[in-house]
């Protein structure tokens, strides 16, 4: 006989908060076959199936989504610090990446599902190689993500892996979606990107690129490539993809900000990363002003070092504010929005990133009976998380209504998990 309580579960007396609200509630929200049913008035709902009683002091927001990362570089976090990009790519990353093998990327990308799911991330876009060992640990999580294989030059056999990761994955359990992944216009030239724009949109996948996020590149364009990048967007097609997720987007040109406010293209904000790797400052709250989609992501646990949405949401706002002496810019609300609903966007999910009826059931649970919560209100809620609030506040991240953490406890083998990944990164870096 089944259950009919299965896959139910009813979230009782929980803060409510997401990036399109003006003010949290207290309420009741049910949960169906990884689905939201239901968010009533706290005290409306009838129990059926799991109960988890957040006794009005538990927030629920819908879970982060990192819009930009490359998992399995947690094995190289620490490797080459303080060094300038590009001597950082070609002297401590590159030569490390080269010796990586699907098992090292397994357990590499499993630590980052640790890391994330401990900081209520329940989403992540990740562009690295071996991605078909990359799907089967994410698959092994429950976490939800986009995946490409990040591609460097025209190798064909690299591209058939791309796509070839569509055929396999795209789709799977709901969960998963692929995108194509050119690495960069300065590793992957415009007859190639053409083609690649070209097959995405006739397969409908999405295209993930690392777009302007030096100075140096950029000059590549007026000196090497010869046109402006704008015109690359137009000519090669990439304008035209169903979702075009450009990362970094630190020297986009303000004169190109009214194209690129496109309902299918969404620039992925790195602020610690950029900061780190001193690559400047992107400039957020003009392109939020023109109407271009933005989302966050923490680029590789080498270049961040961390895989936390709530370091990305604080920085991003404090970053915007300092860099124009501005405070009234890129709001405690517009990053909540940008960490969680905008990114699941990009990545292929318009049903996830907010707590709404038909909605997916992805959440991080934040315990607000701390001190640095007294005094919140359903008004200052959003402030006081931004602000105030960090990831050690999550006590509950649950993907599709199932929990992937809770209690710092995981759905997986943490510690298989962290045993296996550092052994792979003796094997690596030593
Ligand atoms: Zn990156």
């Amino acid at each position: 006989m089944s259950d009919p309580d299965k896959g139910r579960l009813l979230l009782r007396n929980v803060v409510v908060l997401d990036g399109t609200m003006m003010k949290a509630r207290t309420a009741d929200v049910a949960v169906e076959n990884g689905k939201i049913t239901a968010v009533e008035e706290a005290g409306e709902l009838l129990a059926a199936g799991e109960v988890f009683d957040g006794k009005g002091k538990t927030a629920l927001l819908p879970g982060f989504v990192n819009a930009h990362t490359h998992c399995a570089m947690t094995l190289l976090r620490g490797l080459g610090e303080e060094r300038p990009l590009m001597e950082w790519l070609k002297e401590r990353i590159w030569p490390v990446e080269a010796c990586l093998d699907g098992e090292a990327v397994r357990w590499g990308t499993l630590l980052a599902v640790l890391e994330m799911a401990s900081t209520g991330t329940t989403c992540f876009g990740d562009m690295y190689f071996f991605m078909d060992d990359v799907a089967r640990a994410a698959s092994e999580t429950g976490m939800r993500c986009g995946l490409c294989r990040g591609l460097i030059g025209d190798d064909e056999e690299k591209i058939r892996e791309a796509f070839a990761l569509a055929d396999d994955w795209d789709g799977f359990e709901g969960r998963f979606r692929v995108q194509i992944g050119p690495h960069a216009p300065y590793t992957v030239d415009p007859v190639a990107l053409k083609r690649l724009a070209s097959l995405a949109s006739e397969r409908r996948l999405g295209v993930h690129l690392h777009w302007l996020e030096t100075e140096w590149e950029r000059d590549y364009f007026r000196t090497e490539l010869k046109r402006e990048p704008l015109e690359l967007l137009e000519k090669t097609g990439l304008f035209d993809v169903p979702r075009l997720s450009l990362a970094h987007g630190v020297w986009i040109d303000e004169s190109d900000f009214k194209a690129l406010a496109r309902d299918n293209v969404t620039v992925l904000h790195n602020p610690s990363s950029n900061m780190k790797l001193g690559s400047g400052i992107a400039p957020v709250s003009e392109m939020l002003a023109a109407g271009i989609h933005v989302a966050l992501g923490t680029d590789g646990a080498a270049s961040n070092n961390r895989l936390d949405l709530w370091q990305e949401m604080r920085t991003a706002a404090l970053l915007a504010k300092v860099s124009r002496r501005d405070p009234t810019i890129l709001t405690a609300r517009e990053a909540l929005r940008m960490a969680t609903v905008e990114g699941a966007r990009t990545l292929g999910f318009d049903d996830v990133g907010l707590i709404r009826k038909e909605w997916q059931a992805d959440f991080a649970l934040v315990d607000l009976d701390r001190p640095h919560y007294t005094g919140w209100d359903r008004e200052n809620l959003i402030s006081f998380l931004v602000y105030a609030g960090s990831s050690a506040d999550v006590v509950g991240t649950l993907v599709q209504g199932r929990w992937i953490q809770r209690g710092g406890h995981f759905s997986f083998d943490d510690g298989k998990i962290r045993a296996e990944a550092l052994r792979c990164r003796k094997n690596l870096v030593s």
